[in-house]
């Protein structure tokens, strides 16, 4: 049998399914665990979601090949959403593509614009995924560090001239996972400035723009000036309806860069299924109250857990969007070492910060995905610790 290919074996395990291990093992003890771990929504999708999937499931015509860009039908529902949050106009045809979820895009975007040697600037801590893309296009990263020191956002100035040279693609993700950061208008205008002067692609991940508290909605990227030109926006249906199983998402903005991508796409997928595409439409074009509704149910949550902890003395900040606190570990503790204490003394599992890179050291993430009894529940417990 030959070897693994020198980049799978140079992959660390995905953080996940290490975490998965360790519930596997507390739960095949006994414990009473309350899992807050990973970002995937405890909430069912909305029924006449799931019903809008159930009616075109059974329509012949949807059982073939999807368009691999996306079914011009769906293309139109993300531009009307757009439009109604944000009044941002989007050409369906050009500046709108399908994904099979975020997390696709966001593993094939390099491939599109990365050659071997070629610098990506990835924001550290992070999603995984912007790594690991980068890594399988043989790309290089830089990581952009984010700290409760810069609030959090990249320090755009500390990155060196040779790599502003060298670098091809930015990504962004605000509210950012892990550390629940909002970016305010002038870390973008700035951001799109640098990009402008160095020829460089953003790429906004905005998989929690719709995850917010407090009445305070997030920016769109492409609300702020000149970001068509150099950049396109990720958005998911997997966190804003609970719909992470069904895999859609969807890229938009400037249409070259969204060519570039559905280029890729065209060679090595088929497209989301028709009837999820449809069952897809059907969320985007329903009104406001779904989302109030779920975002009514994570606020609830965060403040249970936020004021508990918070009340307890820990350092946290309150989260004014997406479904994590991002937590300071007490008393100079590993990430790693916490979590472990936190789940075999107080049965709750969370994820460590340092498994979203080296700046997240220090740091444990808590995700609100149960209710708030049990988010009551494991702040008594951790405070007993
Ligand atoms: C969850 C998540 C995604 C991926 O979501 P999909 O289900 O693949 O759409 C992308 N980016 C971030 C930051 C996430 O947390």
């Amino acid at each position: 049998m030959p070897e693994l290919s020198d980049r799978v074996k140079n992959l660390q395990p995905y953080p996940f399914v290490v975490i998965e291990q360790k519930k596997r093992e507390a739960l095949a003890k006994g414990v009473d665990l309350i899992d807050l771990s990973i970002g995937d929504p405890d909430l069912a999708t909305p029924e006449f979601i799931v019903e809008s999937l159930r009616k075109a499931a059974g329509i012949p015509d949807n059982h073939h090949y999807p368009s691999s860009a996306g079914m011009m039908s769906f293309r139109e529902a993300v531009a009307r959403w757009y439009d109604r949050r944000s009044s941002i106009k989007l050409d369906p045809a050009s500046e709108v593509v399908s994904l099979i979820g975020s997390k696709e895009a966001v593993g094939h975007m390099p491939l599109a614009y990365i050659n071997p040697g070629d610098v990506v600037l990835v924001p550290s801590p992070g999603y995984p995924v912007y790594e690991i893309g980068t890594m399988f296009a043989g790309g290089a990263c830089h990581f952009m560090p984010l700290t409760a020191g810069n609030g959090f956002l990249p320090d755009l100035d500390a990155i060196p001239a040779d790599v502003c040279k060298r670098a091809r693609l930015m990504w962004l993700n605000y509210p950012n996972n892990p550390t629940a950061a909002l970016a305010p208008r002038e870390f973008f205008e700035k951001a799109i400035g640098f990009a402008k002067e160095h020829d460089i692609i953003i790429v906004h991940d905005a998989a929690y723009s719709e995850m917010y508290f407090d009445g305070n909605k997030p920016l769109s990227f492409l609300e702020v000036d000149g970001a068509r030109e150099v950049g396109i926006e990720m958005h998911s249906l997997s966190k804003t309806y609970n719909m992470t199983g069904w895999r859609i998402g969807y890229a938009v903005g400037n249409s070259d860069i969204i060519a570039g991508l559905a280029k890729i796409k065209s060679n090595l997928d088929s497209g989301v299924f028709q009837a999820v595409q449809e069952a897809a439409i059907t969320a985007l074009d329903s009104d406001e109250s779904v989302l109030d509704g779920i975002r009514k149910t994570y606020q609830a949550r965060r403040d249970a857990m936020y004021d508990g902890l918070h009340g307890a003395g820990f350092e946290v900040n309150r989260p004014g969007a997406t479904f994590y606190l991002w937590m300071k570990v007490p008393g100079g503790q590993s990430s790693a070492g916490y979590a472990a204490v936190v789940l075999e003394k107080a049965g709750v599992l969370a994820t460590p910060g340092s498994g979203f890179g080296g700046p997240g050291e220090g740091y444990i993430r808590f995700a609100l995905t149960d209710g708030v009894e049990r988010i009551k529940e494991a702040v008594e417990r951790i405070k007993a610790i």
